[in-house]
């Protein structure tokens, strides 16, 4: 029997059929257009559903969706980017299309994916961070996604790393999100740059049409001391979030996604080395959580909402 997954996004709304192994058979995505209202959401996801379905009978339907969500009451509680609050999901997509919808948070549902079928296959548990615009986070236990009560748990991106640091989005200031985004690694290679002019940094920034999340890296491979220490700062937030996450969770694996997360070993080696200084017990513990980038990219999302669908 297949499942169907749906990753609804601010832009576009991804679909995918997938096996029982979590192999997409075949994908299809439209355009959002949020600006057109939450009906016109529903409507979007349900001629999706329509154009996959192509006379199968799928043995569910899982949506993952940005924000809070209950698939208690299956309802999108908020997603403010898609100007859904207190949506009824779940009827809506029932009335048009008869599927009675499983929901479940889009980063909640991703890690639900690198558990089952990615870079977590086979471990005990797994911590999936998303280190994008924000750091988005999902908590897989013993194959259980971490819901929480009503749905809202593993926000760990607003966990406060430092009292009185930057000011988040969420409205609290220090978050590990505003030290350990891509937009905060921007951030601090920026400010770098304008205190060492001479940095390497500025003719790499140039040759690629602006500062972004790989110019420190590229300057510090190069040889750059700016750039090296630009890395280095990041590197020791990273660690402070990922070993509070260590020491809640223990999870077997975290898994990296995300812009920052493409440096692969550049960025995981040194952030290894970090974690093993922070964390507690360290000189105790026969296995230690093993620090590795995602492997499914952005089928994450589909596959994940799928497996919710099978569970
Ligand atoms: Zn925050």
């Amino acid at each position: 029997m297949n499942y169907l997954g749906i990753d609804l996004g601010g832009t576009n709304i991804k679909g995918g059929v997938v096996n029982e192994a979590g192999e997409i058979l075949r994908e299809a995505s439209r355009p959002t257009h949020v600006k057109n209202g939450p009906e016109a959401i529903a409507d979007g996801i349900a001629a999706l559903i329509r154009e996959l379905e192509q006379g199968e009978t799928f043995g569910g339907v899982g949506l993952g969706c940005p924000g809070t969500v209950d698939d208690e009451s299956g309802e999108v509680l908020c997603a403010f980017n898609l100007n859904l609050i207190r949506y009824d999901m779940r009827t809506a997509i029932e009335k048009r299309t008869g599927y009675r919808i499983r929901l479940g948070n889009d980063a909640n549902v991703a890690a639900l994916a690198e558990a089952a079928v990615g870079a977590g296959k086979g471990a005990h548990s797994v911590v999936v961070l998303t280190l994008g615009t924000g750091v988005g986070c999902g908590v897989v236990l013993e194959g259980k996604m971490l819901t929480g009560y009503t749905g809202a748990a593993s926000e760990l991106g607003h966990m406060v790393i430092r009292e009185d640091g930057p000011q988040c989005t969420c409205g609290r200031k220090g978050c590990f999100e505003v030290y350990s985004s891509a937009t905060a690694l921007i951030r601090m290679t920026t400010e770098a740059m304008a205190q060492y002019p001479d940095s390497a940094m500025h003719r790499i920034a140039e040759e690629s049409g602006g500062v972004d999340g790989r110019t420190a890296f590229t300057a510090k491979a190069r040889g750059d001391h700016a750039g090296a220490e630009v890395v280095r700062t990041y590197v020791k937030f990273l660690a402070a979030g990922v070993t509070n996450v260590i020491n809640i969770f223990f999870p077997e694996v975290i898994a990296f996604s995300g812009g920052v997360a493409n440096q692969g070993e550049a960025l995981l080696a040194p952030l290894r080395e970090e974690v093993r200084r922070q964390e507690f017990g360290t000189a105790y513990v026969k296995k230690h959580t093993r620090l590795i980038q995602c492997t499914l990219g952005y089928q994450a999302g589909v596959i994940g909402a799928a497996l919710l669908a099978k569970d």
